[in-house]
């Protein structure tokens, strides 16, 4: 069985193509880049609107099957920004019609823990989702993926994206606040802000831009946003597993690619004598394999989706999707 899946919430809009034993046989993508300012969403939408044909073509010869040898459509239902959705989603309902295919519609932070999971053969983690938009804490429990802390405010990359933006980074700025913080010696004071098992950032945030007009070194400041925000999250990942008593951890979406982050968690995690997984770097960012992946498996055990309920939906929530596969 083949699933195609279309990934499409924020800034990026990509197509996966795996098989049931989750080989990744085609994932290619396309990213907005803004030159000034955040994503605007009807502009994502456009870029998506334009890209996602050729894309599926792409993926289709990428992975040497022809669109009729597709036996399922996925899509991201959401969360994200809505007209990127609706226009992710209409592709995947105008496939599905023309390929007489089935259609389902999938929520983008369980994907991010699917994807993980069947890549990295690790059974039950703890899921630390870092991107973006979304920051959240994800395990299963009875039945459903439960969030057991997530921000209270912006996600961790926007953070890092919206400094980056306010000191002259390019976007994403989350890789060149990497490279300055190598080159940190100071340790600055910055708000760290641990409400039970979530966070916040915007004190962070705004604290590290009066610090950059107070004139102090561009790379302690880098350092400093680094090592406060994920001393942060390990913090919460490591409740969370004491909490549900897991032995692994999981990293997803695009702020785990971050060496420094990925260090403390496993050193929190070897500390507990726990193990952390992390998929391949193209499955850690949005994606549309992992969409496909997790159609798959909601395909295979749940109920068919007539094309009359694939309404996309911007709330999408971790803990509404009834996990029929586990
Ligand atoms: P996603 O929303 O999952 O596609 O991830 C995109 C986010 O990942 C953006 O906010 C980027 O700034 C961030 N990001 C990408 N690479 C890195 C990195 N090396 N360190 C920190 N953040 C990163
Ligand atoms: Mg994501």
């Amino acid at each position: 069985m083949l699933s195609l899946g279309i990934e499409g919430t924020a800034h990026t809009v990509g197509v996966g193509i795996v098989d049931e034993m989750c080989r990744v046989l085609a994932n290619v993508s396309a990213t907005v880049r803004p030159e000034t300012g955040g994503i605007h969403p009807r502009e994502a939408a456009n870029h998506h609107a334009e890209r996602v044909v050729p894309l599926i073509e792409e993926a289709a010869a990428k992975a040497g099957v022809r669109l009729n040898e597709v036996d399922l459509v996925a899509f991201s239902r959401g969360p994200g920004l809505g007209p990127c959705l609706r226009t992710v989603a209409t592709a995947a309902r105008a496939l599905a019609l023309t390929l007489d295919k089935p259609i389902v519609g999938v929520n983008h932070c369980v994907a991010h823990l699917e994807i993980g999971r069947g890549r990295c053969k690790c059974d039950d983690p703890v899921l630390l989702y870092a991107s973006g938009g979304n920051t959240q804490v994800i395990a299963y429990a009875a039945g459903r993926y439960r969030v057991f802390g997530e921000t209270l405010d912006i996600g961790i990359g926007n953070m890092l994206d919206k400094f980056g933006r306010e000191v002259g980074m390019p976007f994403p700025a989350g890789p060149s606040i990497e490279k300055h913080a190598k080159d940190g010696k100071e340790l600055l004071p910055l708000p760290y802000s641990v409400k039970g098992m979530d966070v916040a950032f915007s004190g962070l945030l705004t604290a590290a831009l009066t610090l950059h007009r107070q004139g102090v070194r561009l790379e302690d400041l880098c350092f400093s946003i680094q090592e406060t925000a994920f001393a942060m999250l390990t913090e919460v990942t490591e409740r969370a597993m004491a909490h549900v008593d897991k032995g692994d951890v999981l990293l997803g979406g695009g702020v785990v690619r971050n060496q420094r982050l990925r260090k403390m968690v496993e050193r929190m995690a070897a500390d507990r004598g726990a193990r952390m997984f992390v998929p391949e770097g193209e499955l850690c960012v949005d994606n549309g394999a992992m969409i496909a992946w997790t159609g798959l498996l909601q395909h295979k055990s749940g109920p068919r989706v007539a094309v009359e309920e694939t309404l996309i939906d911007q709330r999408f929530r971790t803990d509404e999707v009834e996990v029929t596969w586990r």
